[in-house]
């Protein structure tokens, strides 16, 4: 079987990480554009950190094995320092139109601040202007209110539902979103939140429509084989086959291959791995023998 990660953020994860989700039949991952979890204090940091995510990233990926995209945005979290906002804003459209760009995001709400929702409008617009998909991280606290106005926000700078990936939903806010018409993407947190458990109740309730499923593991307490492992449960819980593939697999092809840069022919006629690729003057390697047509378990 095959798995889609539609949402993780793979520059704070290691090579075993990308080993263990290859193993897994995870074949695929968008990482959309983040935070630290400390705030940059300059435009070079922002320029360094995209350049990354279409460069470093994508090739580090491809040397396990795994395809690869992200999304371009300014984060709800840093959108609160406007000096920094402004340059941020500027460097966008340089970025968006990369090869391997599905989206702009994730952007969206943390404290529902107006330098949140100045820059998040802004994007919007340019997401229209350039015609382009958005993936909207929607805010923790005060979750059913957020989720609610920043699809009242993309409505009204004309944004189409079906071009708009909600994600950070839970059991609060998966049938408005459904019901108007946006995709709702749930992120399954271990031990906490949105656990894989609830995730098999939700689709027992709601089927499998526009449903999809991410880890959106980063640098904090997170599991980057959630997507293999809730299927796995849906699984043992009786949930159809036909259900599981699309929550992990279909939906997040269906919605991000409308970009045009996300296509199964991708990752089913691949490359074959060949870890003596360099980037840049660099491989993932240490000295080890390079991994070449896919044997990684030749990795000692
Ligand atoms: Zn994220």
């Amino acid at each position: 079987m095959m798995y889609i990660d539609p949402h993780i953020h793979m520059s704070s994860r290691t090579t075993d990480d990308y080993e263990r989700m290859r193993d897994a039949g995870i074949v695929a991952v968008i990482e959309p554009a983040f935070w630290f979890g400390q705030p940059r204090t300059n435009i070079g940091s922002f320029q360094d950190y995209l350049s990354s995510l279409v460069g470093w990233e994508r090739f580090r990926a491809s040397q396990f094995g795994i395809k690869h995209y992200c999304t371009i945005g300014l984060n709800s979290k840093e959108a609160n320092n406007e000096a920094l906002a402004e340059q941020v804003m500027e460097l966008l459209p340089l970025y968006a139109c990369k090869e391997g760009v599905v989206a702009i995001g994730e952007i969206g709400y943390d404290d529902m601040t107006p330098a949140e929702d100045k820059y998040f409008r802004q994007q919007l617009e340019l997401a229209r202007m350039l015609d382009m998909l958005v993936l909207i991280h929607t805010p923790h606290r005060n979750k059913k209110e957020g989720t609610n106005y920043s699809m009242d926000v993309c409505i009204e700078h004309g944004l189409d539902p079906t071009r708009v990936i909600v994600d950070h939903n839970n059991e609060e806010t998966v049938q408005s979103v459904l019901d108007r018409g946006f995709w709702a993407a749930f992120t399954i947190y271990p031990h906490t939140k949105m656990g894989n458990a609830r995730m098999v109740e939700i689709v027992r309730e709601y089927g499998c429509e526009r449903i999809i499923v991410d880890s959106s593991a980063d640098w904090g307490v997170s599991d980057p084989l959630a997507v293999p492992k809730t299927a796995a449960l849906m699984r043992e819980r009786g949930i159809p086959e036909s259900h599981i593939g699309a929550v992990c697999y279909e939906n997040a092809l269906k919605a991000y291959g409308q970009s045009g840069q996300f296509n199964e022919s991708d990752w089913v006629n691949p490359l074959p791995i060949d870890q003596r690729q360099l980037f840049q003057g660099n491989s993932v390697l240490r000295g080890q023998k390079p991994v070449v047509d896919r044997e990684l378990a030749l990795i000692e």
